[in-house]
């Protein structure tokens, strides 16, 4: 287990699609998944893919302020998105930056843990249903400055003045 160093823009592995993975046998997949859960502990984020530790596999982790243990997501894909609101989110990929940005409402998203059992996730809200989008569209290649609609909505903040997302935790909405 180990701290990655975490990979800032404009490094290209975060513009770089991530590949599946096929090999669920093998150890180099756990060994990743525990440095992603490291690396987003150390940064104080609630999830982290595995390009911004520039790893192109397509891995993730999330854990939410109320969750007791990281879920490691493999092959995460967003199924299907319903309803629009406005989000205040950050990236550790881009430190010292937030913006509001419109994110869907409700998210369906099926993904495998580490023991290639599916996970599914049906009509999630609130901030996991954000973090489901922010690290499927890490895993893109996609970063949330993309969704800005305006140039008014992305502002500098200082560590520990980040703004409240909507009964989302503060800084965590960072992943
Ligand atoms: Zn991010």
């Amino acid at each position: 287990m180990a701290v990655r160093r975490m990979r800032y823009i404009p490094d290209p592995v975060l513009r770089e699609r991530t590949r599946k993975v096929r090999d669920f046998g093998d150890s180099s997949l756990r060994k990743l998944a525990d440095d992603l859960i490291d690396s987003m502990r150390h940064y104080n984020g609630v999830g982290l893919a595995a390009n911004q530790i520039g790893s192109p596999r397509r891995v993730c982790v999330i854990q939410l302020p109320e969750d007791e243990a990281p879920t490691t997501l493999v092959n995460l894909e967003i199924t299907r998105k319903e309803g629009e609101r406005e989000v205040v989110e950050g990236c550790l990929s881009l430190p010292g930056w937030q913006a509001r940005i419109p994110r869907a409402e409700k998210v369906w998203a099926r993904a495998a843990g580490l023991d290639g059992k599916p996970i599914r996730y049906k009509g999630a809200t609130d901030l996991l249903a954000q973090a489901l989008e922010h690290e499927c569209d890490h895993l893109d290649g996609k970063l949330y400055v993309d969704y800005l609609r305006s140039q008014d909505d992305l502002y500098e903040v200082t560590p520990g003045d980040e703004e409240e997302g909507e009964g989302e935790g503060d800084a965590s909405a960072e992943g």
